[in-house]
């Protein structure tokens, strides 16, 4: 991406340092949530890293997915159809995008499985997939309707006693607030050479209009330069980038190493910044990406309330048919 010229912002009083590049100068980039709340965002002048200016506690993030996420969110305790159906989708999306990189790897683990779409996909492409979900109505659904391995269970409380071919965290990672930590354990959960697949948003894509960039529940927002040297520093190396800059949501895939190095990329700072002040809300509105999102959003939307009984009822009984899988016939 070409950098332009940026205007200087606020310094920040924040003491804290940076868990990537671990400096202390910060620029604050917004004061606000996308609700117009009070939410201090910075970004780290030193490595480009953008995170609150504040980093929640663990008390304070449990009393807020306790109280207001599900609120904030518009969540459900059970799942809808509508929400199995997108998820089922985006399940079977990710094993086919994997496919081609994981030949010759058996085991599965997902952290955040939510109603376990992925390892039930994984599962009928062969493999021996499980995973774990802390929310106890998306981990009972995956349960019993998927028949998917997913325990109710949550991060923090993980054994190290066993490892994995391959470990995935979709969407989970900009939630945490000792995201170095969460890499690090990954790490421990992989067998020598395993991979781990990280997706989180992608902070450089227009993916909302300007003011509702920030959420509370997203502590780090991570463009693929942190991200990469974010695993670089937790001891992996990027053995695919299977997302493009444009793309709503980063897609990487990362190998264990045994060694740990933060190479810092000197551009990254200033390519956050200019990604994030090219639109305003007008030029934001008005592109072409932006209306053919809309128009295919709409569409989706549509077609799914029609069918989603007959697909849901679809979908379940193929996960609740016996399966002779690939993986089954090998052991
Ligand atoms: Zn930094």
């Amino acid at each position: 991406m070409k950098c332009q010229h940026l205007t200087p912002l606020p310094r920040s009083e924040r003491r804290a340092p940076c868990v990537l590049c671990e400096q202390t100068n910060y620029e604050i980039l917004s004061q606000h949530d996308r609700n117009a709340q009070p939410l201090p965002t910075v970004i780290c002048m030193h490595c480009g890293l953008v995170s609150h200016e504040s980093i929640p506690s663990d008390d304070e993030l449990a009393e807020y997915y306790s109280k207001e996420y599900r609120q904030d969110y518009h969540g459900e305790f059970q799942p809808s159809g509508r929400r199995v159906l997108r998820e089922w989708k985006r399940g079977g999306e990710l094993a086919t995008r994997l496919s081609t990189h994981t030949h010759g790897y058996h085991t599965l683990f997902e952290i955040g499985a939510g109603i376990g779409c992925n390892v039930k996909h994984f599962e009928l492409a062969g493999l021996e997939a499980s995973g774990i979900e802390p929310g106890c109505g998306f981990q009972q659904y995956a349960q019993s309707q998927l028949q998917a391995n997913i325990s109710d269970q949550f991060f923090q409380d993980l054994s190290l006693d066993r490892q994995y071919d391959i470990v995935l965290m979709v969407h989970v990672l900009e939630h945490l607030n000792e995201p170095v930590k969460a890499l690090q354990t990954i790490r421990k959960l992989l067998n020598p050479g395993g991979l781990a697949y990280i997706e989180v948003p992608n902070l450089e894509a227009p993916h909302s209009r300007p003011g509702r960039l920030f959420h509370f529940a997203h502590i780090y927002n991570f463009t693929g330069s942190t991200l990469a040297m974010l695993a670089r520093k937790c001891g992996f190396r990027v053995k695919h980038a299977l997302s493009r800059s444009s793309d709503k949501n980063l897609m990487i895939l990362l190998e264990r190493t045994d060694h740990e190095t933060l190479t810092l990329d000197q551009s990254s700072y200033q390519c956050v910044r200019t990604a994030i002040n090219r639109y305003n809300n007008l030029t934001y509105h008005v592109r072409w990406e932006y209306v053919k999102d809309r128009c295919r959003t709409l569409y989706r939307q549509h077609s799914a309330r029609l069918a989603t009984n007959y697909r849901l009822s679809r979908i379940l009984q193929r996960c609740q048919k016996p399966q002779q899988t690939a993986f089954h016939k090998a052991a």
